[in-house]
């Protein structure tokens, strides 16, 4: 009953979240120009950058998608190897959908849950594969989730990476961050807080069904067992993956 309660109290936050960004944010359109997008979790990009990247591809301009780790957490009770095979499969079955080329998908094999925070072990290197990407294929803009998600920690790890490769790159994309766990962990007053600022929403009414199509293909995938593969998500922030609006922030960094 409680948790029943819980979950009807999140869902309620973020449609309210949602009437409050359509209200007080800027409303952009994503610039033109070739993309790359980093997802802690295969999944993230599609649910939080989804619009994005079918306008980007309508656009015929090139797109990139970079996953930090193959979402082994999600399936505690099976092997992790299987988890990242049937996850990985999924990345493959979007890309087919979207015709992305598989030569277009990255892997960087972290784990999940454990994408080094800034100061941990590891972080350097992983922040070097990301500038290695940013130079080799010289995207003019780059997308990663936002801090603001708060948790899972992975994102907030792929934030800083993100803010840390592009910093340090020879190519200078512009970097954006999108929100995926914003929708579910960040409440309506939050809004007014100094870090919220600059935040802009991208109506992407156009994509939407094919973007819920995409969703589908990976939140809806499930083991024989009946158990889904992208693990079980809140319905409240299933239900925000369905708005046709995407939240982002541009970071512009100190020269
Ligand atoms: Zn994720």
């Amino acid at each position: 009953m409680m948790s029943w309660l819980k979950g009807l109290a999140h869902l309620l936050m973020t449609y309210a979240l949602r009437i409050v960004v359509w209200q007080r944010l800027e409303k952009q359109a994503f610039p033109a120009g070739s993309i790359m997008v980093i997802a802690p979790h295969p999944d993230d990009e599609i649910i939080g950058a989804g619009g994005v990247i079918l306008q980007a591809l309508e656009q015929e301009q090139e797109v990139h998608l970079v996953y930090l780790t193959e979402g082994e957490a999600a399936c505690p009770a099976k092997p992790a190897e299987q988890v990242k095979s049937q996850r990985r499969a999924l990345t493959r079955q979007v890309a087919g959908q979207i015709g992305l080329p598989p030569n277009h998908q990255h892997f960087l094999g972290l784990a999940d849950g454990a994408v080094p925070q800034r100061n941990q072990p590891g972080y350097q290197s992983a922040r070097q594969a990301i500038q290695q990407l940013i130079d080799t294929l010289q995207p003019d803009h780059v997308l990663a989730t936002h801090e603001l998600d708060y948790w899972p920690f992975d994102h907030v790890a792929c934030a800083h990476l993100a803010e840390d490769a592009v910093a340090k790159a020879t190519h200078r994309p512009n970097l954006y961050l999108y929100w995926v766990w914003a929708w579910y962990n960040l409440r309506p007053w939050h809004l007014s807080r100094a870090e919220c600022h600059g935040l802009f929403a991208v109506s992407c009414t156009a994509p939407a069904t094919q973007k819920q199509r995409l969703v589908s293909s990976y939140l809806d995938a499930r083991a024989e067992d009946g158990s889904r593969w992208s693990g079980e998500l809140p319905l409240a922030l299933r239900r925000a993956s369905r708005f046709s609006v995407e939240i982002l922030q541009q970071r512009v960094h100190a020269e």
